[in-house]
């Protein structure tokens, strides 16, 4: 560790490396980025798959996309982004639909053409037994949303494999993620601003962290390093923003919060450079044990360097993560809520009285997409992190 750090930042996902980098460029402040992996990033990281050279997105397909202008003309600081635009395809009983539910799901599967009104009609028909307004849970809502028949064969099982929770247990937020679309757009996401960075993830984190006033620590347990910034005792430490999991930070004492967890199977295919033509291709049969496949050069097609005679692919599969498994989903229990409520009280405590801010993710067992880590960390540097050292407050 070089000179004393004015902050201490703990993990360097998206969040924790916007903190640090506005810390160090706008402040001129030190900046102390602790990780406990071998890499930066978080799960953003990508890197090329050693065979072929194709990036591979180690922990799952990470895609940009924003309505936030803000952060839009923040992200283009670091990097330049391709004209990317994510599009799904899911697999039912051996046919193929596009996602999200769009006017071809709905004419493909009601097995003939059909005006956006027609469809509208369609679905309302088999929607009739909820109101949309009165859809209190996922069941709920994805039924009032596409009716009952769209909603069995997209959602029942691919939801059941992707939470092995009944859906009328989990909030109807989930299936909001999702639009539903009277037209033939397919586009995934409905942002203003959307695409891949052009060198890939790991260079644009990179970019981040790159700044004489910030020194990152790979391969470091900020639990095992704390002593040694001053932590024993009560009373204020080195500013700190923590992106780690929240109850970890407090020793678990209100017990652990629940969080689903990915396995990821990779594959290198050497019989065929096109595995399934695209780059997302979900599973909605429950007997199928994985949830999706991503193809890796597809989201890409603009690489002419990656081999035409093979292809990486990548099944993912979803499960309740156990103690020590990499946390992805929040699930967001009532018991999850109760005990998440008893640690903000906590962490507002240690806000006040240590200097201690919490962000990200893990941090706030909230599932934020990319562009909201960035968003809340600018808001959170603004509004808490500058004032720390420009009002000298404590
Ligand atoms: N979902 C589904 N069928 C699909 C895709 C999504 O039932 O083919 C449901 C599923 O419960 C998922 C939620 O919609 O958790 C949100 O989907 P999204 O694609 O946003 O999930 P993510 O990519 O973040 O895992």
């Amino acid at each position: 560790m070089g000179a004393d750090p004015d902050l201490v930042v703990v993990g360097s996902g998206f969040f924790g490396l916007t903190v640090a980098e506005r810390a160090a460029t706008e402040l001129d402040k030190r900046v102390l980025v602790v990780e406990r992996r071998s890499h930066l990033g978080g799960n953003a990281y990508s890197e090329p798959d050693p065979e072929t050279g194709i990036e591979v997105h180690r922990y799952g397909a990470h895609l940009f996309h924003t309505s936030n202008k803000r952060v839009w003309e923040y992200v283009n600081r670091f990097t330049d982004f391709t004209g990317y635009q994510h599009r799904v395809f899911t697999i039912y009983q051996g046919r193929v639909y596009p996602l999200p539910v769009n006017l071809a799901t709905i004419c493909e599967f009601a097995g003939k053409a059909m005006t956006p009104d027609e469809a509208r009609a369609w679905v309302a028909e088999h929607a009739a037994e909820i109101d949309v307004d009165d859809a209190q849970n996922f069941e709920e809502k994805g039924v009032a949303l596409v009716g009952r028949p769209l909603y069995e064969a997209f959602f029942e099982g691919y939801t059941a494999k992707q939470w092995q929770t009944d859906p009328k247990n989990l909030p109807a937020s989930i299936v909001s993620r999702l639009p539903v679309r009277y037209t033939f757009d397919n586009r995934y996401f409905n942002d203003t601003y959307e695409g891949l960075p052009v060198d890939g993830y790991t260079a644009w984190l990179e970019r981040m962290a790159d700044h004489p006033n910030i020194e990152v620590l790979l391969d470091t347990d900020w639990f095992d390093l704390r002593d040694r910034l001053g932590w024993a005792g009560e009373g204020p430490v080195v500013p700190t923003v923590y992106t780690g999991p929240l109850d970890r930070y407090f020793d678990y004492c209100e017990g652990e919060l629940g969080w689903r967890t990915l396995d990821f199977e990779p594959e290198v295919v050497t019989t065929t450079g096109d595995f399934q033509g695209t780059p997302v291709m979900n599973y909605a049969d429950r007997d199928v044990p994985f949830t999706r496949i991503h193809e890796f050069r597809h989201f890409h097609p603009e690489r002419t360097t990656y081999p035409k005679d093979r292809t990486v692919i990548v099944r993912e599969y979803s499960r309740f993560a156990e103690h020590g498994d990499e946390p992805y989903y929040p699930i967001n229990t009532p018991e999850d809520r109760a005990k998440l409520e008893r640690y903000r009280e906590l962490a507002r405590k240690e806000a006040a009285n240590r200097r201690v801010l919490f962000g990200g993710r893990l941090g706030t067992y909230k599932y934020l997409d990319m562009h909201m880590a960035i968003g809340s960390a600018l808001t959170l540097f603004d509004n808490r992190i500058a004032p720390w050292f420009t009002e000298g407050a404590s």
